[in-house]
This record gives structure tokens, sequence and C-alpha cells, in this order.
């Protein structure tokens, strides 16, 4: 397997996207850190479906402190970070004038800060053992703008800007860094938005996600272990030269 012998941290993987690249790369042989909030017991329990060692620690990782706490107890209990995908998110949907300052800054420090240190605190050992594989969950919106995301917006382009600048620091290295950026994927985040949307339409649920579905002409949503798989591709040596890359995953979204 790709991945026997080597560590995975994954931050937000406790349910959506990161469980489902967290269980792909465990089954691709990584010992995996889950990191996040909700049922930690049913994550532990799929990821650990795959025979590799599994941890979890639930920092959260809009807090300097608990990001270096978590980098740390990975190198500690499992040996190294090889593996890093940054992955935890939230998002706000609200026009600029009327967007919550805190919730600017949350969006900011969760989706983008956190990626900033989690990477400046696992490349070290990294560059110790020349191989590292950082895979940055940015989304279509780090590439085009949607109205009344801005902090969400912001965050994912700088997301994919800093993706570039650390390829391009580690390009001489056996370490790689690039992104993902996600089209609809149907988990709890998108979920809620669909919720809140059909509520304020006074729309049926399914209604409200076709409107979704309009803007990604497969009409079907990407799912979390498509995405882990690609992640597990990124990690293979087929992958080492692809460097600095924002690959849409979007059912041709931004094709249009
Ligand atoms: P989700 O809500 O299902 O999962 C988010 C995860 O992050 C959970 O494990 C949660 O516990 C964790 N988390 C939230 N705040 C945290 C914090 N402060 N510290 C640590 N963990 C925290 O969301 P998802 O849809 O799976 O999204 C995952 C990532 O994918 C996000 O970065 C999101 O922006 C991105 N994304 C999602 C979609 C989509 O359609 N779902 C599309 C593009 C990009």
């Amino acid at each position: 397997m790709t991945l026997n012998a080597k560590t995975a941290l994954v931050t937000g993987s406790t349910s959506g996207i990161g469980l489902g690249i967290a269980c792909k790369l465990a089954e691709a042989g990584a010992d995996v850190m889950l990191n996040g909030f909700g049922d930690v017991d049913a994550a532990i329990e799929r990821v650990s479906a795959y025979g590799t060692r599994v941890l979890h620690h639930p920092a959260d990782v809009s807090d300097v402190d608990q990001i270096a706490d978590l980098v740390s107890r990975t190198e500690r209990d499992l040996g190294s970070v090889d593996v890093l995908v940054n992955n935890a998110g939230i998002q706000h949907v609200a026009p600029i004038e009327s967007f919550p300052v805190e919730r600017w800054d949350t969006i900011i420090a969760i989706n983008l800060s956190s990626a900033f240190h989690t990477m400046r605190l696992a490349l070290p050992g990294m560059r110790e053992r020349n191989w590292g594989r950082i895979i940055n969950i940015a989304s279509v919106h780090g590439l085009v703008a949607s109205a009344q995301k801005a902090a969400y917006v912001a965050a994912k382009h700088g997301l994919v800007g800093l993706t570039k600048t650390v390829a391009l620091e580690t390009a001489t290295t056996g370490i790689t860094c690039n992104a993902l950026c996600p089209g609809w994927v149907l988990t709890p985040l998108v979920q809620q938005q669909i919720d809140s949307k059909a509520q304020a339409h006074g729309d049926p649920s399914q209604a409200t996600r076709e409107l979704l579905m309009e803007k990604q002409p497969s009409l079907d949503f990407v799912t979390p272990e498509q995405l882990g798989e690609l992640a597990v591709f990124l990690c293979s040596d087929a992958a080492r030269q692809v460097r600095g890359v924002a690959w849409n995953v979007d059912g041709g979204w931004l094709a249009q």
C-alpha cells in the first residue's frame, strides 16, 4: 500500500470530507490522527476499520496553542506528520454590511490561519525526512466568488495562495503542497445551507437541492470518498512533481 509506515494528520476529520479523506488514507496504510468535534467515537470506529493506528485530538484549530499541541502530539504519539490535510472549515452566509465581525475573524482563523500554523509546525519534521505531502482543502470558492460569502471566499482564495507559496518554498525537496477545490459535496455543512435556504424561501428541501445543482453540470454531488482517493493519489510517487496545484473537483462547475 502507498502509505504503509506513514502518518496522516487530518484537521476537521470527524465528519464530512475530512472523515472521507481519513478513511481513504487509512485504507492506503496510513496511521491517522483525527481532529474535530461531534460524534468522535463513530469517526474513530469508521477509520479504525482499516486496521491502522487511529487517534483523536479535539484541538480547536482557531487557537494557535491548541494547533501546536495537535501537531506535537501527532509527532509524539504516532511518530511523525508525513501527510498533512488541512480540512477544517466553517462558513457563514450574509451580505458584507451585516456580516458579523466575530464570524469574519473565526472563519479566517479556522479556514486559513490554521493551515499556516499546521504547515509551519509540521514542515521541519518533513524536511528532516525529506518527504511530506500537504493537501489543503480549499473550494471552488478559492478560485471564484459567490455573493454573501465574504469571509469564506477570502479565506479559500488565501488558502490557494498559501498553497502555491509553500509549494515554491519546498520545490527542491520531497515535500509537495497542493489544494483540492471541491464543488458541492453533500456534508453537514452543505445540508445546513440547503435547510436554511429552504426555510427562507419556503421551498421544499429537494427544490433547493436542485437549485444548488444548477451550478454543478454533473447534477451530482462530489463525494468525500472521491476526494479521499485524489488525496491518496497526491501522496503517491506518481504525483511527486505535482506542486502548487489548485485542483478543482467540481462536476464541471468551473468549466462553464
Ligand atoms: P463538515 O461540517 O461536515 O465538517 C467540518 C469538520 O471540521 C468537522 O469535523 C468539524 O468538527 C471540524 N471543525 C469545525 N470547526 C473546527 C475547529 N474550530 N477546530 C477543529 N475542527 C473543527 O464540513 P465539510 O463539508 O466536510 O467541509 C470540510 C472542508 O471542505 C471545509 O474546509 C470546507 O470549506 C471544504 N469544502 C466543502 C464543500 C462542500 O460542499 N461540503 C465544498 C468545498 C469545500
